[in-house]
């Protein structure tokens, strides 16, 4: 995939070293969705966590100490969430995927707007909203299951059809273990990173705060593409500060990808 002629930006020096790597891989963050209408919680006065504090209502010991509460807030989300649509951010990242010029997404986000924009390779290191699971009997089911059983317990709770356990979602709640199986492979597809794009992320939040260190580690490049500063910005080859959209519309330009 030949890049644009004469681009010299910092785009284009970014499309290059994409074109030249034998494996890219991206890391997303909230701000990758900012632009579908879903707010970063950590940025106070927004939507739905306007009125909450997430580290209370979104806490594990929230969900098992009182689920009825916790469904109360978290039925909302749920709604929300799945009714958002993917940007052309992430549509960006699976059209680069499409080419060939993409391994894989992992991302902290659990608005599944990565799947629906049609990344197949994705790596949801903070679970998702797909579906929930029972913490009792390890049985799971669907967002549209779960949604059901919400209208249909009188305390708006989903239940477990097996033990009647109150049904998590399948997203990594504070105060809960990392899915181990979805970071070590974060950990192997960042480790082996020729250039690794670091997307809407502030790249301060366990455990995508540690990943781009390891591409770094194994002499691979890193790319900030994100407003605001990082711990990364002096260590990154290319730094990207403008509106997300726009700079991955412009990448999407200068590898000859854009429409
Ligand atoms: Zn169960």
């Amino acid at each position: 995939m030949g890049t644009r002629a004469g681009a010299t930006s910092a785009t284009g020096e970014l499309a290059r070293q994409i074109a030249a790597a034998e494996r890219v891989v991206a890391l997303t963050g909230a701000g990758v969705s900012v632009p579908s209408g879903i707010p970063d919680f950590r940025s106070p006065g927004t939507g739905l966590w306007e009125r909450v504090d997430p580290m209370e209502v979104a806490h594990i010991d929230a969900f098992r100490r009182d689920p009825k509460r916790f469904w109360g807030f978290y039925a909302q989300r749920f709604d929300s969430l799945a009714h958002k649509q993917p940007n052309a951010a992430h549509r960006a990242l699976a059209a680069m995927e499409s080419a060939g010029l993409l391994q894989a997404v992992v991302t902290q986000n659990v608005d599944e707007l990565h799947r629906k924009a049609g990344t197949r390779e994705l790596v949801e290191v903070h679970g998702s909203i797909a579906g929930c699971v029972c913490l009792h009997c390890g049985a799971s089911v669907s967002r549209e299951q779960a949604r059901s059983r919400i209208a249909a317990d009188p305390d708006g709770v989903p239940r477990c059809e097996a033990c009647d356990a109150p049904l998590k979602p399948r997203v990594v709640l504070f105060g809960e273990m990392l899915p181990e199986e979805a970071l070590l492979r974060a950990q192997q597809l960042c480790g082996r990173a020729d250039v690794l794009l670091c997307i809407g992320s502030s790249l301060e939040v366990y455990p995508v705060a540690a990943l781009p260190e390891l591409t770094l580690a194994a002499g691979g490049k890193v790319a900030i593409i994100t407003r605001g500063t990082t711990p990364f910005d002096d260590l990154a080859g290319v730094r990207l500060d403008g509106d997300v959209v726009a700079e991955m519309q412009g990448l999407l330009e200068a590898l000859g990808l854009a429409g």
